[in-house]
């Protein structure tokens, strides 16, 4: 995993510009069946990823967290919402919350999730390929193959699945 990990930002960027037109030409004309394609897609990769052989999304980029984020987490910890957003949070430039460091607080030696059960939403979503309307997150999905192989194994399996 860790020769796919130090690989993967230089795989990414000569992928870049053919994912990008793909997405692009993907917006333009979405295939009808598309959320049951990418439903497939991300399925049968996550079948064969061992995400706590990984663990490079939390190593890497922290989630953004929502106000129900903070509070289930802070109750979680037993604390106050106000408390947990001192220690762990800060604000960034689009006025989310986020952590204040990464490789993630949460994250443990084994690159288990401390927080597993309440963890953020968007960890819980990402990489996103499995998300409706896919064609709606491909400026984020050009930027997650860089972090999460198994997102950049997916985006290039629907490339085959799916020529445009
Ligand atoms: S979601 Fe992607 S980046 Fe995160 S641990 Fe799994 S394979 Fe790695
Ligand atoms: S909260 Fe858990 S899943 Fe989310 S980035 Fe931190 S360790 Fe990873």
């Amino acid at each position: 995993m860790n020769t796919i990990l130090n690989n993967l930002p230089k795989e990414a960027k000569d992928k870049h510009i053919e994912n990008k037109k793909y997405f692009d030409k993907l917006k333009k004309k979405t295939p009808k069946n598309l959320d049951y394609v990418m439903q497939d897609l991300h399925d049968a990769e996550f079948k064969k990823t061992d995400c706590l052989k990984c663990a490079n999304c939390c190593k890497t980029t922290g989630p953004l967290f929502t106000d129900a984020d903070i509070e289930r987490v802070s109750k979680y910890l037993r604390q106050k919402p106000q408390q947990f957003i001192e220690q762990y949070l800060q604000i960034d430039e689009d006025r989310d919350y986020v952590l204040q460091s990464v490789p993630c607080t949460f994250l443990d030696n084994e690159n288990a999730c401390m927080i597993y059960d309440v963890r953020p939403k968007a960890c819980r979503e990402f990489p996103h390929t499995d998300r409706k309307k896919f064609q709606q997150i491909t400026d984020l999905t050009l930027k997650n193959v860089a972090i999460c192989p198994a997102a950049f194994n997916i985006v290039e399996e629907m490339k085959k699945k799916l020529p445009l």
